[in-house]
């Protein structure tokens, strides 16, 4: 069965004033809906890999044929990364970690702000497109920066909480001000989520 464009679980609007509602509207029904398009094209040509999850897909691509895999890496990564980060931020949502969440953040960061400013780094710094994540590595919290639809799954670890950095997440509202869309993420991240990631982690 091809790959379906995951409804946005909350309106487009509903991340304002934070992430406004013409760039949801364009990033879910075009770019991730791209992706999507993107991957179908790819698997089509190779019917033996139409029963594979995402995740097998682009945790393994030395298994996926060598004429698809470049296409398999861009637009499953991709797939994969929006699928998450819709469902990674939500409305009346932000400050503090709860939860499995905040035990994971304070094991491994010692408290929240540290872990904040670690994220942070990793998504400012990352250089060009791509994605910060924070993922677990044996069960330890971690956080990087990953180039174009690169993530922790494609390591074989577990993604938990991830930011968009791609010029098209952000520019319209925020320009060129990278740091300050990152700034205005941390308010509606959806910590019940990660929880949940990092529990089934
Ligand atoms: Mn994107």
């Amino acid at each position: 069965m091809a790959f379906e464009l995951p409804p946005l679980p909350y309106a487009y609007n509903a991340l304002e004033p934070y992430i406004d509602e013409q760039t949801m509207q364009l990033h879910h029904d075009k770019h991730h809906q791209t992706y999507v398009t993107n991957l179908n094209a790819a698997i089509e040509k190779h019917p033996e890999l139409s029963g594979k999850s995402l995740v097998q897909l682009i945790s393994d691509l030395e298994a996926i044929p060598e004429d698809i895999r470049v296409a398999v890496k861009n637009n499953g990564g991709q797939h994969h990364n929006h699928s998450l980060f819709w469902e990674l931020m939500g409305p009346n949502a932000g400050g503090a970690p709860t939860g499995a969440a905040a035990e994971a953040i304070n094991a491994a960061f010692g408290d929240y702000d540290s872990f904040k400013a670690a994220f942070k780094a990793a998504a400012v710094g990352q250089f060009g497109s791509g994605w910060a994540w924070a993922y677990l590595d044996g069960g330890k919290l971690q956080v990087k920066g990953y180039a174009n639809g690169e993530n922790p799954a494609m390591g074989r670890h577990v993604p938990v909480l991830g930011i968009d950095v791609w010029e098209h997440a952000y520019y319209l509202k925020y320009q060129n001000l990278r740091p300050a869309y990152v700034d205005a993420f941390f308010n509606v991240i959806n910590w019940n989520k990660v929880s949940e990631l990092i529990s089934a982690g």
